[in-house]
Protein backbone atom coordinates (compact mmCIF):
# COMPACT_ATOMS: atom_id res chain seq x y z
CA UNK A 1 0.00 0.00 0.00
CA UNK A 2 0.94 3.54 -0.64
CA UNK A 3 1.77 6.09 2.68
CA UNK A 4 -1.55 7.47 1.40
CA UNK A 5 -3.36 4.43 2.09
CA UNK A 6 -1.83 3.47 4.66
CA UNK A 7 -2.66 6.79 6.09
CA UNK A 8 -6.62 6.56 5.26
CA UNK A 9 -6.53 2.56 6.37
CA UNK A 10 -4.55 2.61 9.76
CA UNK A 11 -4.37 6.02 11.08
CA UNK A 12 -7.34 7.72 12.65
CA UNK A 13 -9.02 10.73 11.08
CA UNK A 14 -10.55 13.29 11.75
CA UNK A 15 -12.29 14.12 9.02
CA UNK A 16 -13.54 12.73 5.63
CA UNK A 17 -11.99 15.40 3.36
CA UNK A 18 -8.35 15.44 5.10
CA UNK A 19 -5.58 17.39 3.23
CA UNK A 20 -3.89 14.40 2.41
CA UNK A 21 -0.65 16.35 1.29
CA UNK A 22 2.75 14.17 1.89
CA UNK A 23 5.61 16.88 2.86
CA UNK A 24 8.97 15.33 2.84
CA UNK A 25 10.72 18.65 4.42
CA UNK A 26 10.02 21.54 5.93
CA UNK A 27 12.98 24.74 5.94
CA UNK A 28 12.27 28.20 7.05
CA UNK A 29 9.16 29.83 5.96
CA UNK A 30 8.13 26.74 3.47
CA UNK A 31 7.24 23.18 3.80
CA UNK A 32 8.02 20.41 0.02
CA UNK A 33 6.22 17.69 -0.76
CA UNK A 34 7.50 14.59 -2.32
CA UNK A 35 7.78 16.35 -5.83
CA UNK A 36 10.06 19.55 -4.37
CA UNK A 37 7.11 21.64 -4.60
CA UNK A 38 7.89 24.40 -2.38
CA UNK A 39 4.75 26.12 -0.10
CA UNK A 40 4.95 29.25 1.59
CA UNK A 41 3.53 28.71 5.53
CA UNK A 42 0.77 30.54 6.25
CA UNK A 43 -0.52 28.61 9.00
CA UNK A 44 2.86 27.43 10.66
CA UNK A 45 0.65 24.04 11.55
CA UNK A 46 -1.82 26.09 13.68
CA UNK A 47 -0.18 28.20 15.37
CA UNK A 48 3.19 26.55 15.74
CA UNK A 49 6.21 27.02 13.98
CA UNK A 50 6.71 30.65 14.93
CA UNK A 51 10.30 30.30 14.54
CA UNK A 52 9.91 29.26 10.73
CA UNK A 53 10.79 25.31 10.45
CA UNK A 54 14.45 23.70 11.23
CA UNK A 55 15.80 26.69 13.46
CA UNK A 56 19.37 25.79 14.27
CA UNK A 57 19.52 26.39 17.21
CA UNK A 58 16.58 24.98 18.50
CA UNK A 59 17.35 21.62 16.61
CA UNK A 60 20.75 21.62 18.49
CA UNK A 61 19.33 22.37 22.17
CA UNK A 62 17.34 19.60 21.13
CA UNK A 63 20.33 17.59 19.89
CA UNK A 64 22.32 18.30 23.19
CA UNK A 65 19.70 17.17 25.48
CA UNK A 66 19.03 14.06 24.14
CA UNK A 67 22.64 13.23 24.50
CA UNK A 68 22.38 14.09 28.15
CA UNK A 69 19.14 12.49 28.88
CA UNK A 70 15.03 11.89 28.11
CA UNK A 71 12.92 10.89 30.50
CA UNK A 72 13.80 10.08 33.85
CA UNK A 73 11.06 10.59 35.98
CA UNK A 74 7.83 11.97 36.61
CA UNK A 75 7.00 15.32 36.07
CA UNK A 76 7.87 17.21 39.36
CA UNK A 77 10.19 15.03 41.13
CA UNK A 78 13.65 15.45 40.31
CA UNK A 79 15.11 18.78 39.40
CA UNK A 80 15.42 18.54 35.63
CA UNK A 81 17.82 22.00 34.32
CA UNK A 82 15.48 22.58 30.90
CA UNK A 83 12.42 22.45 33.34
CA UNK A 84 13.81 24.96 35.67
CA UNK A 85 15.41 26.61 33.48
CA UNK A 86 12.28 26.98 31.28
CA UNK A 87 9.98 28.11 34.24
CA UNK A 88 12.17 30.96 35.79
CA UNK A 89 12.49 32.12 32.41
CA UNK A 90 8.71 32.42 31.98
CA UNK A 91 8.79 34.18 35.61
CA UNK A 92 10.88 36.20 34.13
CA UNK A 93 8.82 37.41 31.26
CA UNK A 94 5.56 37.66 32.97
CA UNK A 95 3.91 39.60 35.94
CA UNK A 96 5.08 39.06 39.73
CA UNK A 97 1.90 37.18 39.94
CA UNK A 98 2.51 34.58 37.29
CA UNK A 99 5.45 33.27 38.61
CA UNK A 100 4.75 29.63 38.91
CA UNK A 101 4.81 27.36 35.83
CA UNK A 102 2.97 23.88 35.95
CA UNK A 103 3.72 21.98 32.21
CA UNK A 104 1.88 20.16 30.57
CA UNK A 105 1.91 18.21 27.39
CA UNK A 106 -0.34 19.96 25.29
CA UNK A 107 -3.03 23.31 24.79
CA UNK A 108 -5.86 20.79 26.19
CA UNK A 109 -4.13 19.77 29.66
CA UNK A 110 -3.38 23.49 29.88
CA UNK A 111 -7.13 24.13 30.13
CA UNK A 112 -7.97 20.87 32.25
CA UNK A 113 -5.44 21.66 34.82
CA UNK A 114 -6.12 25.27 34.67
CA UNK A 115 -9.94 24.24 35.92
CA UNK A 116 -8.84 22.40 38.68
CA UNK A 117 -6.46 25.19 40.08
CA UNK A 118 -9.26 27.00 39.82
CA UNK A 119 -11.81 25.14 41.38
CA UNK A 120 -9.14 24.21 44.46
CA UNK A 121 -8.04 27.89 44.74
CA UNK A 122 -11.87 29.32 45.14
CA UNK A 123 -13.36 25.85 46.84
CA UNK A 124 -16.27 26.85 44.12
CA UNK A 125 -17.88 24.88 41.19
CA UNK A 126 -19.15 27.18 38.83
CA UNK A 127 -16.77 27.72 35.43
CA UNK A 128 -17.91 30.47 32.97
CA UNK A 129 -16.60 30.17 29.18
CA UNK A 130 -17.35 32.58 26.49
CA UNK A 131 -19.34 31.23 23.42
CA UNK A 132 -17.48 30.26 19.95
CA UNK A 133 -13.83 30.26 22.04
CA UNK A 134 -11.30 26.98 21.36
CA UNK A 135 -9.84 25.74 24.26
CA UNK A 136 -9.09 22.25 23.56
CA UNK A 137 -10.91 18.56 23.08
CA UNK A 138 -10.67 16.83 25.48
CA UNK A 139 -13.63 16.43 27.92
CA UNK A 140 -12.51 19.55 30.32
CA UNK A 141 -11.64 21.70 27.44
CA UNK A 142 -14.81 20.44 25.33
CA UNK A 143 -17.08 21.00 28.04
CA UNK A 144 -16.28 24.83 27.56
CA UNK A 145 -17.13 24.61 23.98
CA UNK A 146 -20.53 26.32 23.23
CA UNK A 147 -21.35 25.02 20.39
CA UNK A 148 -23.79 21.74 21.31
CA UNK A 149 -23.00 20.49 17.73
CA UNK A 150 -19.42 19.26 19.19
CA UNK A 151 -20.57 18.03 22.32
CA UNK A 152 -23.85 16.05 21.77
CA UNK A 153 -22.52 12.75 21.10
CA UNK A 154 -20.04 13.07 24.03
CA UNK A 155 -22.41 13.63 26.94
CA UNK A 156 -21.82 13.79 30.07
CA UNK A 157 -19.27 16.16 30.19
CA UNK A 158 -18.12 18.47 32.46
CA UNK A 159 -21.22 20.09 35.05
CA UNK A 160 -21.81 23.79 36.30
CA UNK A 161 -20.08 25.05 32.91
CA UNK A 162 -22.41 28.36 31.61
CA UNK A 163 -21.49 31.02 28.56
CA UNK A 164 -21.35 34.33 28.54
CA UNK A 165 -20.89 36.45 25.28
CA UNK A 166 -17.34 37.40 23.83
CA UNK A 167 -17.18 41.38 24.28
CA UNK A 168 -20.46 41.63 26.16
CA UNK A 169 -20.11 43.63 28.96
CA UNK A 170 -23.80 43.29 30.52
CA UNK A 171 -22.57 39.44 30.46
CA UNK A 172 -19.81 40.52 32.88
CA UNK A 173 -22.41 40.27 35.46
CA UNK A 174 -23.21 36.60 35.37
CA UNK A 175 -19.83 36.19 37.35
CA UNK A 176 -20.63 36.04 40.63
CA UNK A 177 -19.56 34.91 44.44
CA UNK A 178 -20.06 31.17 43.16
CA UNK A 179 -18.07 31.42 40.03
CA UNK A 180 -14.68 29.59 40.39
CA UNK A 181 -13.35 31.03 37.38
CA UNK A 182 -14.15 32.99 33.84
CA UNK A 183 -11.81 31.41 31.20
CA UNK A 184 -11.57 33.83 27.46
CA UNK A 185 -9.05 33.70 24.65
CA UNK A 186 -7.36 37.45 24.05
CA UNK A 187 -8.53 36.77 20.74
CA UNK A 188 -10.34 34.62 19.71
CA UNK A 189 -8.77 32.13 17.55
CA UNK A 190 -11.34 29.47 15.96
CA UNK A 191 -13.92 31.78 15.71
CA UNK A 192 -11.97 33.64 13.29
CA UNK A 193 -9.33 35.98 14.74
CA UNK A 194 -11.31 38.39 16.84
CA UNK A 195 -9.67 40.69 19.80
CA UNK A 196 -11.05 41.42 22.80
CA UNK A 197 -11.72 44.85 23.44
CA UNK A 198 -10.19 46.44 26.21
CA UNK A 199 -13.39 47.38 27.83
CA UNK A 200 -14.03 43.64 28.17
CA UNK A 201 -11.00 42.55 29.55
CA UNK A 202 -11.34 45.36 32.57
CA UNK A 203 -14.75 44.76 33.28
CA UNK A 204 -13.64 40.51 33.51
CA UNK A 205 -10.95 41.60 35.86
CA UNK A 206 -13.05 44.23 37.83
CA UNK A 207 -15.46 42.18 38.44
CA UNK A 208 -13.51 38.95 38.89
CA UNK A 209 -11.74 41.19 41.78
CA UNK A 210 -15.13 41.92 43.28
CA UNK A 211 -16.36 38.14 43.60
CA UNK A 212 -12.87 36.47 44.24
CA UNK A 213 -13.30 34.69 40.95
CA UNK A 214 -9.63 33.46 38.81
CA UNK A 215 -9.40 34.99 35.85
CA UNK A 216 -7.93 32.49 33.06
CA UNK A 217 -6.68 34.13 29.68
CA UNK A 218 -5.74 31.29 27.36
CA UNK A 219 -2.86 32.45 25.17
CA UNK A 220 -2.30 28.58 23.62
CA UNK A 221 -2.56 30.06 20.23
CA UNK A 222 -2.24 34.16 20.68
CA UNK A 223 0.99 33.51 22.69
CA UNK A 224 4.72 33.75 22.11
CA UNK A 225 4.89 36.96 19.88
CA UNK A 226 1.76 36.40 17.42
CA UNK A 227 0.40 39.77 18.04
CA UNK A 228 3.96 41.89 18.76
CA UNK A 229 3.93 41.47 22.06
CA UNK A 230 5.34 38.59 23.57
CA UNK A 231 1.73 37.87 24.94
CA UNK A 232 -1.32 39.60 23.89
CA UNK A 233 -2.78 40.58 27.35
CA UNK A 234 0.45 43.02 27.78
CA UNK A 235 -1.27 45.27 25.09
CA UNK A 236 -4.04 45.87 27.20
CA UNK A 237 -2.46 45.70 30.58
CA UNK A 238 -4.87 43.81 32.20
CA UNK A 239 -3.02 40.69 33.79
CA UNK A 240 -5.11 37.15 34.66
CA UNK A 241 -4.64 35.07 37.42
CA UNK A 242 -3.96 31.73 35.41
CA UNK A 243 -2.59 32.13 31.83
CA UNK A 244 -2.60 29.13 29.74
CA UNK A 245 0.51 29.07 27.20
CA UNK A 246 0.89 25.91 24.73
CA UNK A 247 1.35 25.68 19.98
CA UNK A 248 4.57 27.73 19.78
CA UNK A 249 6.04 27.74 23.41
CA UNK A 250 7.17 24.41 22.20
CA UNK A 251 8.72 25.86 19.27
CA UNK A 252 7.91 22.37 17.12
CA UNK A 253 7.66 20.40 20.34
CA UNK A 254 4.67 19.50 22.16
CA UNK A 255 4.38 21.63 25.22
CA UNK A 256 1.62 23.31 27.20
CA UNK A 257 1.29 25.54 30.16
CA UNK A 258 -0.58 26.95 33.12
CA UNK A 259 0.73 29.96 34.89
CA UNK A 260 -0.01 31.04 38.27
CA UNK A 261 0.96 32.47 41.56
CA UNK A 262 3.27 29.95 43.73
CA UNK A 263 0.80 30.37 46.69
CA UNK A 264 -2.25 29.50 44.29
CA UNK A 265 0.23 26.24 42.77
CA UNK A 266 1.12 25.23 46.16
CA UNK A 267 -2.73 24.03 46.72
CA UNK A 268 -1.78 21.07 43.85
CA UNK A 269 0.30 19.72 46.36
CA UNK A 270 -2.05 19.59 49.09
CA UNK A 271 -5.67 18.26 50.20
CA UNK A 272 -5.32 16.10 47.53
CA UNK A 273 -1.33 15.61 47.62
CA UNK A 274 -0.42 14.99 43.65
CA UNK A 275 -3.40 17.11 42.85
CA UNK A 276 -2.60 17.46 39.21
CA UNK A 277 0.59 15.05 38.13
CA UNK A 278 1.31 14.02 34.57
CA UNK A 279 4.18 11.53 33.25
CA UNK A 280 5.66 13.48 30.45
CA UNK A 281 5.04 17.13 31.26
CA UNK A 282 7.41 19.25 30.87
CA UNK A 283 9.95 16.45 28.49
CA UNK A 284 13.59 17.68 28.81
CA UNK A 285 13.81 17.44 25.09
CA UNK A 286 11.02 19.60 25.01
CA UNK A 287 11.79 21.82 27.78
CA UNK A 288 14.97 22.28 26.17
CA UNK A 289 13.51 23.17 22.92
CA UNK A 290 11.28 25.46 24.56
CA UNK A 291 13.74 27.59 26.21
CA UNK A 292 15.93 27.80 22.88
CA UNK A 293 13.05 29.20 21.33
CA UNK A 294 12.21 31.44 23.78
CA UNK A 295 15.78 32.67 23.19
CA UNK A 296 15.63 32.80 19.40
CA UNK A 297 12.17 34.96 19.19
CA UNK A 298 14.13 38.05 21.15
CA UNK A 299 17.82 37.25 19.58
CA UNK A 300 16.37 37.46 16.52
CA UNK A 301 14.01 40.53 17.38
CA UNK A 302 10.89 38.86 15.58
CA UNK A 303 8.36 40.93 17.43
CA UNK A 304 9.85 44.18 16.57
CA UNK A 305 8.35 43.35 12.78
CA UNK A 306 5.04 42.02 13.44
CA UNK A 307 3.20 45.24 13.24
CA UNK A 308 4.75 46.23 10.05
CA UNK A 309 3.73 42.93 8.78
CA UNK A 310 0.47 43.31 9.63
CA UNK A 311 0.17 46.23 7.99
CA UNK A 312 1.62 45.61 4.61
CA UNK A 313 -1.00 42.44 4.00
CA UNK A 314 -3.91 44.46 5.24
CA UNK A 315 -2.72 47.47 2.34
CA UNK A 316 -1.65 44.39 -0.52
CA UNK A 317 -5.08 42.64 0.47
CA UNK A 318 -7.54 44.31 -0.92
CA UNK A 319 -10.56 43.23 -3.08
CA UNK A 320 -13.68 42.96 -3.62
CA UNK A 321 -14.65 39.76 -2.64
CA UNK A 322 -12.98 40.49 0.71
CA UNK A 323 -15.78 41.69 3.05
CA UNK A 324 -12.79 42.46 6.50
CA UNK A 325 -10.13 41.19 8.17
CA UNK A 326 -10.22 40.74 11.09
CA UNK A 327 -7.36 39.97 14.01
CA UNK A 328 -4.42 41.85 15.11
CA UNK A 329 -0.42 41.19 14.18
CA UNK A 330 0.21 37.73 12.06
CA UNK A 331 -2.89 36.55 13.52
CA UNK A 332 -5.61 37.50 11.08
CA UNK A 333 -9.09 36.18 9.14
CA UNK A 334 -10.04 37.53 5.75
CA UNK A 335 -13.78 37.31 5.69
CA UNK A 336 -15.42 36.04 2.93
CA UNK A 337 -19.45 35.53 1.46
CA UNK A 338 -19.40 31.60 2.09
CA UNK A 339 -17.44 28.68 2.99
CA UNK A 340 -17.64 27.31 -0.81
CA UNK A 341 -16.16 30.22 -2.02
CA UNK A 342 -13.68 30.15 0.62
CA UNK A 343 -12.35 26.59 0.28
CA UNK A 344 -11.98 27.67 -3.72
CA UNK A 345 -9.80 29.86 -3.24
CA UNK A 346 -7.46 27.94 -0.85
CA UNK A 347 -7.53 24.90 -2.78
CA UNK A 348 -6.44 27.47 -5.65
CA UNK A 349 -3.11 29.18 -3.47
CA UNK A 350 -2.09 25.42 -2.80
CA UNK A 351 -1.46 24.64 -6.23
CA UNK A 352 0.16 28.32 -6.33
CA UNK A 353 2.60 27.07 -3.75
CA UNK A 354 0.31 28.70 -0.76
CA UNK A 355 -0.46 26.73 2.31
CA UNK A 356 -3.36 28.17 3.91
CA UNK A 357 -7.00 27.31 6.01
CA UNK A 358 -10.21 28.16 7.20
CA UNK A 359 -10.92 28.35 10.84
CA UNK A 360 -13.03 25.79 13.13
CA UNK A 361 -15.72 28.02 13.39
CA UNK A 362 -15.34 30.51 10.93
CA UNK A 363 -14.97 28.46 7.68
CA UNK A 364 -16.13 31.60 5.38
CA UNK A 365 -12.42 32.91 6.44
CA UNK A 366 -9.05 32.33 5.51
CA UNK A 367 -6.41 31.93 8.03
CA UNK A 368 -3.32 34.16 7.69
CA UNK A 369 -0.78 32.71 10.82
CA UNK A 370 2.80 32.56 8.64
CA UNK A 371 5.75 32.10 11.12
CA UNK A 372 6.56 35.28 12.56
CA UNK A 373 10.38 34.85 10.43
CA UNK A 374 7.98 35.22 7.54
CA UNK A 375 10.01 38.44 4.95
CA UNK A 376 8.13 41.26 3.36
CA UNK A 377 8.59 39.95 0.44
CA UNK A 378 6.85 36.93 0.93
CA UNK A 379 4.18 38.68 2.16
CA UNK A 380 4.00 40.18 -1.08
CA UNK A 381 4.13 36.78 -2.58
CA UNK A 382 1.15 36.12 -0.21
CA UNK A 383 -1.20 38.51 -1.21
CA UNK A 384 -0.65 38.32 -4.73
CA UNK A 385 -1.48 35.23 -4.67
CA UNK A 386 -4.68 35.53 -3.03
CA UNK A 387 -5.51 38.18 -4.32
CA UNK A 388 -4.97 36.54 -7.76
CA UNK A 389 -7.12 33.49 -6.67
CA UNK A 390 -10.14 36.13 -5.66
CA UNK A 391 -9.64 37.24 -9.12
CA UNK A 392 -10.25 33.83 -10.49
CA UNK A 393 -12.99 32.27 -7.77
CA UNK A 394 -15.06 35.75 -8.14
CA UNK A 395 -14.74 36.10 -11.85
N1 LIG B 1 -6.68 26.87 23.31
C1 LIG B 1 -6.62 27.51 22.14
C2 LIG B 1 -6.87 28.99 22.08
C3 LIG B 1 -6.32 26.81 20.95
O1 LIG B 1 -6.27 27.46 19.79
C4 LIG B 1 -6.08 25.42 21.06
C5 LIG B 1 -5.81 24.64 19.84
O2 LIG B 1 -6.08 25.03 18.72
C6 LIG B 1 -6.15 24.79 22.30
C7 LIG B 1 -6.46 25.55 23.40
C8 LIG B 1 -5.92 23.31 22.43
O3 LIG B 1 -4.56 23.02 22.28
P1 LIG B 1 -4.13 21.52 21.92
O4 LIG B 1 -4.61 21.23 20.53
O5 LIG B 1 -2.62 21.54 22.05
O6 LIG B 1 -4.76 20.63 22.94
Amino acid sequence: MTPKQLFLTHQAQTTHFPLMMEMEKAEGNYLYDKAGKAYLDLISGISVSHLGHGNQRVKAAIKAQVDKHMHLMIYGEFVQNPQVMLCAELAKLLPENLNCTYLVNSGAEATDGALKLAKRVTGRAQILACKNAYHGSTHAALSLNSEEYYKQAFRPLLPGIDFIEFNNLTDVSKINEQTACIITEVIQGEAGYLPANLEFLQALRSRCNETGTLLIFDEIQSGMGKTGTLFAFEKYGIVPDILLLGKALGAGMPIGAFVSSKTNMNLLADAPILGHITTFGGHPVVAAAALAGIEELFRLNLLESVQKKEQLFRKLLIHPAICRITGTGLMLGIELDNFDNNLKVIQACMEQGLLTDWFLFANHKIRIAPPLTITFEEIEFASNVIVGQLNAVYA
